[in-house]
């Protein structure tokens, strides 16, 4: 009978290299196995604040299960490029000889070797009997950091150091593509902020002029398209000159807010808006509101402010800083434009101001 010096290792009657090639396959199934687990458990990852380390612990686990390693670790380079430190280590009590090994790998300059080509090296480690894997992570365009590994196997098929491959540019470039999507989300929320501050008044933070007047264009149009009414109040402070000059340009400025706070507090239904129209004087666009309503806005607006019990000695009304208000209501068919529009709050802004102030005047086109 043919007696085979390796039988009994493998499956009876099999050759060593049919066993040695069945162990290859095996061992490269469980390989893609590891490489698949773990980007699959990327893919599916919330990409908040701690993904990126969350990225690196999944690969390392997985790098872990496909190769026997002594100790392995991640550099990053910061931007600049120039300084370097060691992010990851595991595990952790062997930093310092991981550490070592790195600097001799800097020295021998395989470090710098494996970068500049963008290859994976398998070099002699430092610790007799090993090897060391560096591998640099990051894109063609940009090497944010390398991989060293100082493996407890003397020898790791050539298939296990492609999957290592796989993985670390896995790692890499999720990594990137979660930088870029975080950059342009500040960029957008950067914009959006600048946005909303190009439309804001800096001192009372209701809408700006230039605001009011692309939301009156835009309501006016709306309005008539769809032929519905539309309101506009003028909001005048009563007698704030003499406010001014009694109790000096700062204590007006907070005068100044307190009244925009009770005017934005006060319309507040979804579709209007209360702006700062200039000075002393503030307007709010009131879509689809008739002149019954827009005159009981009006009135909740004067009673609020005289309710804020801002002194003002000078006043011509009464102890407290008031307002007056002038109210227009465009019938929708009418054709009018923003311009027609506020010269008819001004008129009946005129006019309740000459009625002695504190009070509300109200006129329909
Ligand atoms: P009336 O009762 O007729 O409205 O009299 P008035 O004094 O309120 O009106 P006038 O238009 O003569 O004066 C408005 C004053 O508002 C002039 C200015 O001193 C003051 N004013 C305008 N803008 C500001 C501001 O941003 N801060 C401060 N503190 N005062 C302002
Ligand atoms: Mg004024
Ligand atoms: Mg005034």
């Amino acid at each position: 009978m043919n007696h085979h010096p390796r039988e009994g290792f493998g499956e009876p009657g099999a050759s060593a290299e049919e066993h040695k090639a069945r162990l290859a396959n095996r061992r490269l199934l469980e390989g893609m196995d590891i490489v698949t687990g773990a980007a699959l458990a990327l893919q599916t990852a919330e990409a908040g604040d701690m993904y990126p380390s969350h990225v690196v612990d999944v690969t390392m686990r997985a790098i872990g299960e496909l190769i026997d390693f002594h100790a392995v670790g991640i550099v990053w380079f910061d931007p600049s490029g120039l300084e370097w430190k060691l992010g990851v280590c595991i595990p952790e009590s062997r930093k310092a000889l991981l550490m070592e090994e790195i600097e001799e790998q800097v020295e021998r300059d395989f470090v710098g070797w494996a970068i500049t080509h963008n290859k994976p090296m398998s070099v002699p480690s430092h610790v007799p009997g090993k090897r060391t894997f560096i591998h640099s992570l990051g894109t063609q365009r940009r090497i944010t950091g390398f991989f060293v590994g100082i493996s407890n196997e003397s020898y790791v098929p050539d298939v296990y150091q492609k999957l290592l491959s796989i993985l670390l540019v896995y790692c890499a470039n999720t990594l990137e593509s979660h930088r870029l999507y975080t950059e342009n989300l500040e960029r957008r929320q950067e914009e959006q902020r600048l946005h909303k501050l190009s439309l804001e008044d800096a001192l009372t933070n209701l809408a700006n002029r230039r605001h009011f007047d692309d939301v009156l264009a835009m309501e006016l149009k709306r309005a008539t398209r769809t032929k519905t009414v539309l309101s506009l109040l003028m909001i005048d402070i009563d007698r704030f000159k003499p406010y001014n000059d009694e109790y000096g340009h700062q204590k007006g400025d907070e005068a100044l807010k307190h009244v925009a706070a009770a005017v934005g507090a006060t319309v507040s239904r979804a579709g209007d808006l209360a702006a700062r129209y200039g000075g002393e004087e503030f307007a709010a666009i009131l879509p689809v509101t008739d002149v019954e309503g827009a005159a009981a806005l009006a009135e909740r607006v004067r009673s609020s402010v005289e309710r804020l019990h801002i002194p003002h000695i000078r006043s011509s009304t009464g102890p407290y800083l008031t307002v007056s208000l002038g109210v227009t209501t465009a019938i929708g068919a009418a054709q009018l434009d923003p311009a027609t529009l506020i010269t008819s709050a001004d008129r009946a802004l005129y006019r309740a101001k000459r009625m002695g102030g504190n009070c509300i005047e109200a006129e329909e086109m």
